[in-house]
């Protein structure tokens, strides 16, 4: 490892709380983010996924990423190493990749590379570590990956790791262990999954044969071959939260809670309604105690959901953060569920832009998307939150929508025009807008 890339990761280090380091470990992990470091200690499922298998009994899990552009051809082949341990990434039991975009498969190949390991994995031999996928992008979409993994996690991951890290445990050949892991609920291994048809059999007996998320999370086995979409069973497995706090992310200055995963609504376009069916909510009292624990650390907490204003006890919440002498940051919120105590603690959290989405132009077209808001409910919405001090609104829309015409898009100028115009008097009342 050069001078230069052993300071980065040392400097880094430095700068973080709450990382683990586990020398002597029987059971070696490499966490594997595809992209660089910034991004992967923004990303609240890679620091879940590091916090479960680092607490596993007699298991060690250290970092990877792929490297800044900077230090990229200081890395010879097999150079990248892990940020805890230093270790290679032949030296361990498991690479686990957490794979949250589509866009991140593209560095996959190039990081196996810079680990030492061959790309395919059929290329991969007893002496290496398996090689698995999870994460969002892997669950909605895991076949133009298929061929470099050994295996593929279908879902959420939290509770099968510790399945996987028994597998691992027990040895055996690559065959072997390939073989208890096709075993495991949602653990898809794609060499031993036969899809039943050929390059040239007919669709109509690929769809009868193959398919890899069930309609129900965890639910039986339906015909032909399923990989069933893993959902967290075990309610002691809390939410996620952050678990190293870094200044050099995305969020740095907040310490994220997790409040909601899955959720009620199902927007057509939305993955994370549809990954994460079925909707759930943290607990007050839990909320609460992770609040405590977050505040310790940071001013604000910032509050993970789809719907974060749907929680039941939503004002409960944003009151103890207050009083804790805190504040937050909403990561989405409802258009329509804004209530004059939200808006006040929204604004003395120091927020002072929210984004709103009515996600497109025309009710017609929200409406076939699930979106059922009226153009007269955007405009009260930003007109709330403008009588509550929050003059800086964004409105969040998509173009190029199926079935989208040019009436949909004039109607979305329509939409941003009458907003706007709706806010000149607080805009006139205040000098800014
Ligand atoms: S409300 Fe938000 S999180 Fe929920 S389904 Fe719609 S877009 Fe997705």
């Amino acid at each position: 490892m050069s001078y230069l890339i052993r300071q980065r990761i040392q400097t880094r280090l430095k700068a973080e709380e709450g990382a683990y380091r586990r020398p002597g470990a029987s059971l070696r992990v490499g966490l594997a983010y595809p992209n660089k470091y910034f991004f992967g200690m923004s990303n609240l499922g890679f620091q879940t996924l590091y916090a479960v298998l680092n607490r596993l009994p007699d298991t060690s899990c250290e970092r990877f990423f792929l490297p800044e552009d900077d230090l990229l051809a200081q890395h010879a082949p097999g150079g990248l190493c892990g940020y805890e341990l230093g270790s290679a990434a032949r030296d361990l039991h498991l690479v686990a990749f957490s794979i949250s975009y589509q866009n991140d498969y593209l560095h996959l190949i190039p990081m196996l590379h810079l680990m030492g390991l061959k790309a395919r994995a059929q290329d991969r031999g007893d002496a290496d570590p398996i090689v698995l996928a999870g994460g969002p992008a892997v669950t909605i979409n895991p076949e133009p990956i298929a061929d470099f993994c050994d295996a593929m996690v279908i879902g959420e991951g939290e509770e099968v790791l510790a399945a996987i890290a028994e597998v691992l445990r027990g040895g055996g050949s690559k065959a072997e262990r390939l073989e208890a892991l096709d075993r495991l609920e949602g653990v898809y291994v794609p060499a031993l999954f036969d899809s039943g048809y050929g390059a040239s059999a007919p669709l109509r007996k690929a769809t009868a044969g193959f398919g890899l998320v069930s309609g129900r999370a965890n639910g039986p086995a339906q015909q032909g071959r399923f990989v069933r979409r893993l959902v967290v069973q075990n309610p002691e497995i809390p939410l996620a939260h952050s678990t190293v706090l870094t200044p050099d992310t995305e969020f740095g200055e907040l310490y994220l809670i997790e409040v909601q995963r899955g959720c009620q609504w199902g927007c057509r376009f939305c993955a994370a309604g549809f990954m994460y069916r079925y909707p759930r909510y943290d607990a007050l009292e839990g909320l609460k105690r992770r609040i405590d624990h977050g505040l310790k650390y940071r001013k604000k907490v910032g509050l993970i959901a789809g719907d974060l204003l749907g929680h039941d006890a939503i004002h409960e919440i944003l009151g103890y953060i207050d009083a804790q002498g805190g504040g937050f940051s909403p990561s989405s919120v409802r258009l329509n569920a804004f209530t004059p105590e939200i808006i006040h603690y929204l604004r003395k959290s120091g927020n002072k832009t929210i984004a709103i989405a009515p996600e497109a132009g025309s009710e017609r077209l929200r409406r076939s998307l699930n979106k059922t808001f009226t153009d007269d409910e955007v405009v009260e919405s930003a007109l709330r939150l403008a009588e509550g001090g929050i003059l800086n609104i964004k409105l969040y829309i998509m173009i190029g929508l199926p079935t989208e015409t040019e009436e949909d898009i004039e109607a979305l100028c329509r939409l941003t025009l009458r907003t706007r115009e709706a806010l000149t008097r607080f805009a006139k009342r205040s000098a800014q807008m």
